[in-house]
């Protein structure tokens, strides 16, 4: 039910958990995170956010890119395998979801039948094979095929997904569920409501339904899903917390 992203300089991990503290009263069952850290570093857990830090204690992490996530269960019971972040067959990709994917049946059908395994009972693992399985068999690169897939889905979404082989991108997109990108000096954050954001930008976009964000530390790239580029529109917070 809430999600948090970073990518800049500082550390990540910090930042993502604060942020997903922030977004508690939101309401959750389970708590995930993923880093830029040798590739990917995935943990999740069911429980609250400090079960997550307890899960974690110990590691040092040193990524300066993540994202974590909060997740209210709509399809899978609360658990640690349906916790989010899910990760595509090969592991190379991850992705967190706020929402409901509502075709998620039908695609599942056909990415069985291809050999796709699943280890979740989650729409939202469904969406990040389906994102393996369109790059793989096109040979396009993750953004469009990131973007093909968000064609084929049908349900409201916030999403982040994050690739191993690229660990200085993150691409978020939207329909249907919030999301709000902060705009700093050589960094962005990403959050599901502009409270994990306030203390490091006072700049952020609000992505619109149907938008892809494709953000690196000193690039942002908004298109809309049918491939078009937007021109991003920066607001200034006036929110004192
Ligand atoms: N539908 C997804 C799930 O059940 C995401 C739920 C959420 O918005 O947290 O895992």
């Amino acid at each position: 039910c809430g999600i948090v992203g970073y990518i800049g300089f500082r550390d990540a991990y910090p930042i993502i958990i604060k942020g997903l503290h922030r977004l508690e009263y939101r309401g959750y069952d389970s708590a995930g995170i993923a880093l830029a850290e040798k590739g990917l570093k995935v943990y999740k857990k069911a429980g609250k956010v400090s079960d997550l830090e307890d899960f974690v204690k110990g590691i040092t992490f040193t990524a300066t890119a993540g994202m974590g996530h909060t997740r209210w269960a709509t399809h899978g019971p609360p658990s640690d395998r349906n916790s989010h972040p899910h990760s595509s067959g090969d592991r190379k990709l991850t992705i967190i979801h706020n929402g409901i994917i509502e075709n998620y049946g039908v695609i599942k059908e056909a990415l069985l039948a291809k050999g796709h395994v699943f280890k979740s009972d989650t729409d939202t693992e469904v969406l990040i094979h389906l994102v393996e399985d369109i790059q793989k068999s096109t040979g396009l690169d993750l953004n469009e095929a990131v973007r093909l897939a968000l064609n084929r889905v049908v349900g409201a979404y916030a999403i982040v997904v994050m690739s191993a082989d690229r660990p200085d991108e993150l691409i978020a997109a939207r329909k249907g569920s919030p999301m709000v990108i902060g705009v700093g000096k050589g960094e962005y954050l990403i959050a599901s409501d502009a409270t994990p954001i306030v203390e490091y930008t006072k700049n952020v976009i609000y992505l619109n339904d149907n938008e892809i964000a494709y953000i690196k530390r000193d690039d942002l790239l908004i298109k809309n899903i049918d491939n078009t580029v937007q021109t991003p529109y920066i607001q200034e917070l006036s929110l004192k917390l």
